[in-house]
């Protein structure tokens, strides 16, 4: 089984990404990992990469996808992947499906966690630090035993100003610009698994379960 995964900053993408691959054992491909392997291992397309990225440039997509196709042809995909993290835009999606042609592979499903904007919104702005020893909380899902108190060491707690609403909504608006055309495309293909992530994360997983088996 070959599936991608998408979802908004505060879906809990990531979380379900990690339980999926071990509930249907195919291999977790996400962009981050893949990049710092490449570079390491100093491939062909991790060392082109590394130019871009030492002169603090973005990484071309040619380069990126030319990644991810070293990757996909290594034996653990065999088996079956998830990449997560990629594509980004439609450009990139395009790309990825020359490089799954050149490959001969097929992808059998396209996982998206939708959550409400305002619901992203209180899970995104809700985190707080600790002004004395950097400690994380979050005034849902990780509340301090005292409003504004740090637990560790009785601190101040903080909004990181990339934590606001502005700098959240800001965020939010670039990745529904550049995803829902990703959202179209797929759509169009037949692919697109919709899946209520504004729910409990066990009941998300059992949604994307019962989605990728169909
Ligand atoms: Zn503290």
């Amino acid at each position: 089984m070959n599936l991608l995964i998408m979802g908004p900053p505060g879906a809990g993408k990531g979380t379900q990404a990690e339980r999926l691959v071990k509930e249907v054992d195919i291999t977790h491909i996400s962009t981050g990992d893949m990049f710092r392997a490449a570079i390491k291992e100093g491939t062909d397309m991790g060392k082109k990469a590394k130019e871009f990225m030492d002169q603090g440039a973005l990484v071309p997509d040619e380069v990126v996808v030319g990644m991810v196709k070293e990757r996909l042809s290594k034996p653990d995909c065999e088996k079956g992947f998830l990449l997560d993290g990629f594509p980004r835009t439609l450009e990139q999606a395009k790309s990825l499906d020359e490089t799954l042609k050149d490959l001969n592979i097929k992808i059998d499903g396209v996982i998206n966690i939708a959550v409400p904007r305002e619901r992203l919104m209180a899970r995104l702005t809700g985190r707080r630090i600790c002004k004395d020893c950097g400690a994380s909380f979050h005034v849902m899902f990780n509340k301090p035993k005292e409003e504004g108190k740090c637990d560790a060491c009785g601190g101040e707690l903080y909004q990181r100003s990339d934590d606001n609403e502005e700098a959240v909504g800001k965020r939010l608006d670039v990745y529904e610009q550049q995803t829902q055309p990703l959202i179209d495309y797929y759509t169009n293909q037949g692919l697109l698994l919709e899946i209520n992530g504004d729910q409990d994360i066990n009941k998300v997983l059992d949604d994307v379960l019962a989605a990728v088996k169909k």
